[in-house]
């Protein structure tokens, strides 16, 4: 693995509780070392709504920053249980979580044919990351991921 490649991004709330484990998830499934964590209160709804163009705008920017400096290639956007900052359910917040937004920055930063990798995921109750899924029907869950652990 070359030196740029190291990297990977979350983008999620500021709540504490749940940077580790999101930390921890992408460094096991994408071999990075790093991981930069762009966090806002509620950072879901604000990507969401797309009206407060100051904070989209840091958001933005903080890409550029982990893409373009850092190399990174896998965004996670991740909403979690019993957010201050995005107080509603979570069915609400599956649906909320705005992956078109994030891929849009990424084309509007010239980012679009890097190949960057995004994933959406639900951090809940034990503040675990569950991948988030859309099943054919449309119908939105997420899934506890799973990891293999490999001998050293
Ligand atoms: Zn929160």
């Amino acid at each position: 693995m070359d030196g740029l490649k190291t990297y990977a991004t979350a983008i999620l709330c500021m709540d504490g509780a749940y940077t580790g484990g999101v930390r921890k998830n992408m460094k096991r499934r994408y071999g990075v070392e790093y991981v930069d964590i762009i966090p806002q209160p509620g950072i879901v709804k604000i990507l969401a709504e797309s009206i407060n163009l100051p904070r989209l705008e840091l958001i933005k920017e903080m890409i550029n920053i982990s893409v373009g400096g850092h190399g990174s290639r896998a965004i996670a956007i991740a909403a979690h249980h019993n957010c201050l900052g995005n107080p509603i359910p979570k069915e609400k917040q599956l649906k909320q979580l705005p992956r078109k937004t994030v891929e849009k920055m990424i084309k509007d930063l010239g980012f679009d044919q890097l190949g960057i990798k995004t994933t959406l995921l639900w951090l809940n109750e034990c503040h675990l990351p569950e991948e988030v899924h859309i099943s054919p029907n449309g119908r939105i869950f997420s899934r506890e991921l799973v990891f293999i652990e490999k001998p050293d």
